[in-house]
Order: structure tokens, then C-alpha cells, then sequence
């Protein structure tokens, strides 16, 4: 943690919240506050990298291992209590940390999907440089639960590509 970017500055916060669902020796993962599916979650390096290329060894081994578990952690967190999962949409409506978190939160309570737990169904997507519209220079994957057949990345990126 040695960088001024929000996931180096933000972990100890975030971690006293409670708001880490998974995290290990090498990566952290909280749920998005810009959500495009249910449980939509960031999977965060712990070492201040930009990119993957920067990983080596056991610190890109923990980092990868974060995406499968942080996707028992949601399911975690269903079995736990699906309304758990309504109530961090519920908050993050009423106390929006960036402005679209509002409108985002709005559209998950209204998902049909909200109280389903997915299973083990999901994209992850990694945006490395700002031509691949990376926004934070600190390596981090978006892990987006998936529930219903939908179109996979190939077909979503051929969309956004086009724009
Ligand atoms: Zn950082």
C-alpha cells in the first residue's frame, strides 16, 4: 500500500467498514459501488502495480486466486442472507460515493436477479492502460455474477468496441 490512488488509500476504511468481502496475502475484493450486475465485485491487488506484467511469482498467483474466491465470497454471502446483498444496494443509494452509484443502485434493486445466488457463473474483465479505459492505475479485475444465458465478453466487447 504505497501509492495515493483510491485502492491503496481506501483499503484500511474499507476493511474497518467491513466493506472487504474476500481478501488474501496478495488481493482484496469489495463489491462495485458503479454496479452493472448483482454482486458486481472489484478484485484489487494489494501491491501497488498498474498491470499484470508487474505481477510475479506468488503476488500474481494470490491475485488470480482472488477471482474464483471472491466469487464464493458473494455466494457467501447469499447463503448468508440474500437481503444482505439488497441492504449494501439500499445504502449505496442513499449515501452514493460517486454520483452514478445512485442510479446504478436503483437499477440492481430493481433486477429481477437481485435475491438470486449465482452460481458459479460469471465474467471478469481486466482494463490495462487508459486506451482499454483502465481508470485507476492500480491493477484491479471486475468480476460481474452471471445468472441467465447472456452474451459472453467476446460478444459484449465486439458491441462496445463499435461505439
Ligand atoms: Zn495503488
Amino acid at each position: 500500500m504505497k501509492s495515493d490512488d483510491i485502492f491503496c488509500k481506501l483499503y484500511d476504511v474499507w476493511k474497518r467498514d467491513g466493506k472487504v468481502i474476500f481478501e488474501n496475502d496478495h488481493a482484496y475484493s469489495i463489491l462495485s459501488v458503479t454496479p452493472a450486475t448483482p454482486g458486481h465485485a472489484i478484485v484489487i491487488a494489494k501491491d501497488h502495480v498498474k498491470c499484470l506484467e508487474e505481477l510475479r511469482g506468488i503476488a500474481l498467483e494470490g491475485f488470480v486466486d482472488a477471482i474464483p474466491s471472491t466469487s464464493l465470497a458473494i455466494q457467501g454471502i447469499y447463503n448468508s442472507n440474500p437481503e444482505n446483498m439488497v441492504r449494501f444496494y439500499q445504502s449505496l443509494k442513499e449515501n452514493p460515493p460517486v454520483p452514478p452509484s445512485a442510479d446504478l443502485a436503483i437499477r440492481m434493486l430493481q433486477d429481477r436477479n437481485l435475491r438470486i445466488k449465482p452460481d458459479t457463473a460469471y465474467n471478469v474483465g481486466i482494463n490495462v492502460g487508459g486506451y482499454a479505459g483502465q481508470l485507476v492505475d492500480h491493477l484491479h479485475a471486475q468480476l460481474f455474477p452471471r445468472r441467465e444465458k447472456g452474451p459472453g465478453m467476446v460478444t459484449a466487447m465486439e458491441k462496445l468496441l463499435q461505439e
